[in-house]
């Protein structure tokens, strides 16, 4: 099993544990986060919504130094967005790239609905009108389809982002993989 697989694995065996009320709550005591300052290396990078019910940490029973976050409404992934995301893996070597959208999105909904948005929410928007448009070719008409569509985009998006990120996925030693958190149940579902 390459690392990649085993840090998934281990991921979501913290969400079961976060789904069951039997978390451990790892790595918060004073002497893990003092070690903590000579360094990190976290497993995973995490890119998802800035929604306040999907801290990842939280939702994979993880802990200080644990995971890379990345979060922006939306997932939108930008030039800074991706910049951060090509240091964890070039400079601390991290091998996962886990994107996970969730239910009732705000922001999927706001580039449904339309509506007047302010200059920097229109980029927001503009970031997720193709996975509506895809929703729509192909008779898709519930928003969580929209919000499974814009996942799937950003990881083929980071997949052919040269020439980091594309090179390593090519040579398999980083793994992008897209998930879906259930705001009630807890659950994060592969995709
Ligand atoms: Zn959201």
């Amino acid at each position: 099993m390459n690392a990649a697989k085993r840090i998934l694995d281990d991921l979501l065996a913290g969400n079961q544990r976060f789904v069951s009320g039997t978390q451990h709550h790892p790595h918060c005591d004073v002497d893990y986060r003092k070690e903590l300052g000579k360094g990190q290396n976290p497993r995973a990078v995490v890119i998802t919504c800035s929604d306040s019910r999907t801290p990842p940490e939280i939702i994979f029973d993880q802990g200080l130094g644990d995971l890379f976050v990345i979060r922006t409404a939306g997932l939108c992934v930008d030039h800074i967005a991706i910049g951060s995301i090509e240091y964890a893996v070039e400079h601390l070597k991290v091998p996962l790239i886990v994107v996970m959208g969730h239910e009732s999105c705000g922001a999927v909904n706001a580039a449904i609905t339309g509506g007047a948005p302010t200059v920097h929410l229109e980029s927001i928007i503009k970031f997720i009108t193709p996975a509506v448009q895809k929703a729509q070719k192909e008779g898709l008409d519930k928003p969580e389809d929209v919000v499974r569509l814009n996942t799937a985009n950003i990881v083929a998006h980071l997949k052919e982002t040269e020439p980091i990120l594309s090179n390593k996925v090519q040579d398999a030693t980083v793994s992008i993989v897209g998930c879906h958190y259930n705001l009630e149940s807890g659950v994060v579902e592969l995709l």
